[in-house]
């Protein structure tokens, strides 16, 4: 079978990927748009302590983070080792005490399903401090071992090139939908026809541009997101637990000395992709808030990327009743990261046929038509 994939994302590369692993004939496009989000996402895998109650959208986030020891395993066996995973643990922390209960709450119920997360326990402020160096002084946190983070520019690029050696053909282009007697056709920049028995459209925030035309009023909208970067010259990072507030910012640390702090999150932006100066200071002043030790780390860049927010916290997969042919996923807003790897195996299954391992009817697309 011929599938085509539009959008190189954590999603696309990773349907890519999946179908390219069961042996399928696959065509990649990817325009690689500024703001493209997988280039900008922090990158922390850890989902056991999040607020959000919805419960469907909970069941994929929990299974994105379990699925990424497979994944990883699998990327390996394939030579693709440098993708910046580490599970570097989680320190949970919160300025209000009710918070900070309610966080130990969801962690008890919720790790106690979920054996990858390794638990959790609470540990004293001294011993943050030596999870999390820069942390204020005085701040209790509940430590998860099993909390992650990833590189997904390098885990995307890693997916994409195992399905490009497994014989995947990528093309960095724009691509065209429109209708044919009811069925989706796919044009290249040049308008030329790619054939294909199925159109899965990974497209993030730009979906809406690309399905317009076959009648679709998609509702996913670009929320913009500024993070920063930081460097601490000399100082080995690259096993700091990641640092979940119990509020919208958060902080982590890779490799090369770098602390990342996130991020707007910046509903009715557009497609503006600037650093702003209230952005910046957002994010930096609650970065100081909870880090003050990083306050002479060295600025050395603010990453914009715009967050595929759907109408809910629930992201968008599955066929497009009325329109042979095609499959949209979309709208994993702020925890794609975390869900996009084993979504895009589901849109792989869905996509060559097979049935998906979860039931995809609550992430079922609904369009209005125009
Ligand atoms: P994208 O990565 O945006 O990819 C879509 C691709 O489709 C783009 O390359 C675009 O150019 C291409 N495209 C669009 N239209 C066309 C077309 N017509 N033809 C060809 N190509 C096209 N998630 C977490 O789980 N953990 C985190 O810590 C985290 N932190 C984040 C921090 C920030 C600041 C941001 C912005 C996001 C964060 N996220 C996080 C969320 C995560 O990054 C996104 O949900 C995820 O990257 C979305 O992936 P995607 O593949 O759907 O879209």
């Amino acid at each position: 079978m011929k599938i085509a994939v539009i959008g190189a994302g954590i999603l696309g590369a990773s349907t890519a990927y999946h179908l390219a692993l069961a042996g399928h004939n696959v065509v990649v496009l990817d325009e690689a748009h500024p703001g493209k989000a997988t280039l900008a996402g922090a990158g922390i895998v850890c989902p056991w302590a999040t607020k959000a109650a919805d419960e469907s959208w909970y069941a994929l986030y929990a299974a994105g983070a379990r699925y990424y020891d497979e994944l990883i395993a699998g990327l390996a066996s394939r030579g693709e080792d440098q993708v910046g995973y580490r599970k570097v643990g989680a320190l949970v922390v919160a300025d209000d005490a009710r918070e900070y209960d309610a966080a130990a709450e969801r962690l008890a119920r919720r790790t106690a399903e979920a054996p990858e997360s390794g638990g959790f326990e609470e540990i004293t402020p001294d011993r943050a401090r030596e999870l999390f160096p820069p942390l204020r002084a005085g701040m209790k946190a509940l430590h998860v071992p099993g909390g992650a983070r990833v590189d997904a520019r390098l885990l995307a690029a890693a997916m994409l090139r195992a399905a490009v050696a497994l014989g995947a053909d990528f093309r960095s282009d724009l691509a065209t939908l429109h209708l044919d007697q009811g069925r989706v056709v796919l044009r290249d920049g040049r308008n030329k026809v790619i054939e294909a028995d199925q159109v899965v459209v990974a497209a993030g925030a730009w979906a809406s541009h690309i399905l317009a035309p076959l009648g679709l009023n998609h509702p996913v909208m670009p929320q913009r997101g500024q993070i920063v970067h930081l460097r601490l010259p000399g100082t080995d990072t690259s096993r700091w637990s990641v640092l979940l507030p119990m509020a919208s910012h958060y902080l982590l640390a890779f490799d090369d000395s770098r602390v990342v702090v996130g991020a707007t999150r910046e509903d009715g932006s557009g497609f503006d992709y600037r650093v702003t100066a209230a952005g910046q200071h957002e994010v930096l002043s609650a970065g100081l808030h909870y880090a003050p030790g990083l306050a002479n780390a060295t600025l050395i860049e603010t990453r914009v990327g715009f967050r595929p927010a759907g109408p809910s916290i629930k992201p968008i997969l599955g066929r497009v009743e009325g329109i042979d042919g095609l499959i949209i996923g979309n709208g994993l807003g702020a925890s794609g990261l975390t869900i996009g790897p084993f979504a895009g195996r589901l849109l792989a299954k869905l996509a060559a046929g097979e049935t998906p391992e979860i039931d995809l009817s609550p992430y079922r697309p609904s369009h209005p038509k125009t």
